[in-house]
């Protein structure tokens, strides 16, 4: 029933300064985290590997937040405010990138799950595998 085919989804933020492309199936798997800034945001993470993810345009465009531990890299648009894909601290070697940023035309499905991210540190580990490359 999951559609496995790999498709070249393209997304960005609100404005239109920042672009991407990812590949990914069709069908995706996203998580919905309730961590404290996933959970204000309603952030639907969808990870792939780094080199599954191309910044297209807005490099330029791109704002940093961190706090806490630093590690996460929270990238959003400094135009609109979008934050479009990040570098989350559970995946260093990934791209979240967030479902509701995606172009839906390529989308054949979105199979969301919660993700326990207030109870950080015990679940993190459950989503080490979406970043590698296999
Ligand atoms: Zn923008």
């Amino acid at each position: 029933m999951t559609d496995q085919k790999i498709t070249t989804h393209h997304g960005g933020c609100h404005c239109g300064a920042v672009t991407w492309s990812i590949e990914a199936p069709s069908a995706i798997h996203t998580h919905t985290c309730n961590c404290s800034i996933c959970d204000i945001q309603h952030y639907q993470h969808l990870i792939v590997p780094k080199s599954r993810f191309t910044l297209l345009t807005g490099e330029e465009d791109l704002s940093l937040y961190t706090y806490g531990s630093g590690l996460a890299q929270h990238y959003f648009c400094k135009h609109c405010g979008v934050k479009s894909f990040y570098v989350p601290r559970s995946n260093p070697d990934g791209v979240s990138v967030h479902a509701r940023c995606i172009d839906p035309a390529t989308l054949s499905a979105i199979d969301d799950e919660p993700f326990d991210g207030r109870n950080w540190e015990k679940n993190a580990a459950s989503l080490a595998h979406l970043s590698r490359d296999d």
